[in-house]
């Protein structure tokens, strides 16, 4: 028999469970919220010590387990590195911040886009992760931290668009009021690109923010560095990013990589600048871009420029019209980039089938 996965069941589908197993409905209003809390069923006391039997027979542990976890001695930022139930390895980094805790959860096993800057598609896609294993990461950091996360980066490893459903999935879950109850706006999802995604999470319309990692100005710099540009060309890009705007009247942030030498000249920052002002002019949206030092990944040859140079970059957007940050850097000291601890630890299994995208 297929084992069940409770943890990715909306309320609605746990009550069809319960009733399709001859027990009755509320036994869903029982388990949901004790199931987000963390607690196992074999704990759950308000259920049977016979049922809790029979459920934990029938059901996968989805919830993903703590391998390894390396603390920030400078800002207490914890990486996890958890297992999932097939073995493989995800990584989720919790941050503490004065308006609350954020944790950064991965999104996929691997990741198919191709990045050349980024350590978790070294080894390609593995698989896309479960709804229940989506909100797992952030019931695991709940329980092993005994805080509160507040709010959720989908920033980890996996490209969250090219797992559509899964994602939307776990969104609608951890907003649940009897469940985490984690506040939309309290959410950001990262995209590489995935134009199709875009347009389809502008359909779904749930007031997230969107995040587009963009790390370059040109098509010939971004093809070069993001393979996806290839599929999806720049123009294409900021159209769905406009639509999204407009459908949503959600302000769109986007990521640039500072990369030494190859995207952060003061060219580099003009033409940036008119590109998002040309493609949002008339929209009324503010344009908002975070820099981000390129993490060096031991595999690749891009190099992290000073903070001055950062500096000066997001200066001269400002000066042409565009709010920019650079982001603070918390846990430098546990600094692996993203994707390097699930590497390192060996949790890829050199049999596992993967995929790329060429
Ligand atoms: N696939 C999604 C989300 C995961 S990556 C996306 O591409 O947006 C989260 C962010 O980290 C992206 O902006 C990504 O481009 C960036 N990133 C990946 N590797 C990096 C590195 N070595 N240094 C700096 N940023 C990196």
């Amino acid at each position: 028999m297929n084992k069940i996965d409770l943890y990715s069941m909306t309320e609605d589908e746990l009550v069809e469970f319960f009733l399709s197993i001859g027990e009755q409905k509320f036994r869903a209003k029982q388990v949901f919220p004790n199931l987000h809390r963390g607690i196992h069923i074999s704990e759950m006391t308000n259920l049977s010590k016979q049922l809790r039997e029979r459920l934990e027979e029938m059901t996968l542990d989805t919830l993903p387990k703590v391998e390894r976890k390396l603390t920030s001695k400078i800002d207490g930022t914890i990486k996890y590195l958890f297992r999932l139930h097939d073995g493989e390895c995800i990584e989720s980094v919790f941050m503490r911040y004065k308006h609350g805790n954020t944790l950064c959860i991965s999104s996929q096993v691997g990741c198919l886009m191709g990045c050349k800057f980024c350590a978790s598609t070294l080894g390609g896609k593995v698989r896309d992760l479960l709804p229940s294993e989506l909100l797992g990461q952030v019931i695991a950091a709940n329980l092993d931290t005994g805080e509160r996360v507040s709010n959720i980066v989908m920033m980890g490893i996996g490209e969250p668009l090219d797992n559509f459903d899964n994602v939307v999935k776990f969104l609608k879950l951890v907003n649940h009021p009897n469940g985490l109850n984690i506040g939309y706006r309290h959410i950001s999802l990262s995209t590489c690109g995935v134009v199709p995604g875009i347009y389809k999470l502008a359909e779904v319309d749930l007031p997230i923010t969107l995040s587009i990692s963009l790390h370059a100005s040109n098509d010939e710099k971004r093809t070069s560095i993001m393979p996806v540009n290839k599929r999806w060309h720049i123009d294409e890009l900021l159209t769905a990013c406009v639509d999204y705007y407009k459908k949503t009247e959600r302000r769109i942030s986007f990521e640039y990589t500072l990369i030494s030498g190859k995207n952060d000249t003061e060219e580099d920052a003009r033409e940036l600048a008119a590109l998002l002002r040309g493609a949002f002019r008339g929209t009324g949206a503010p344009i908002h871009v975070n820099l981000i030092r390129v993490n060096e990944v031991e595999e690749t040859e891009f190099k992290q420029g000073s903070t001055d140079s950062a500096n000066r970059f997001a200066n001269r957007l400002e000066a042409l019209g565009v709010v920019a940050t650079v982001r603070r850097r918390l846990g430098s000291d546990i600094n692996a980039a993203c994707g390097q601890l699930r590497r390192s630890a060996a949790c890829e299994k050199s049999e596992t089938e993967v995929e790329t995208l060429d």
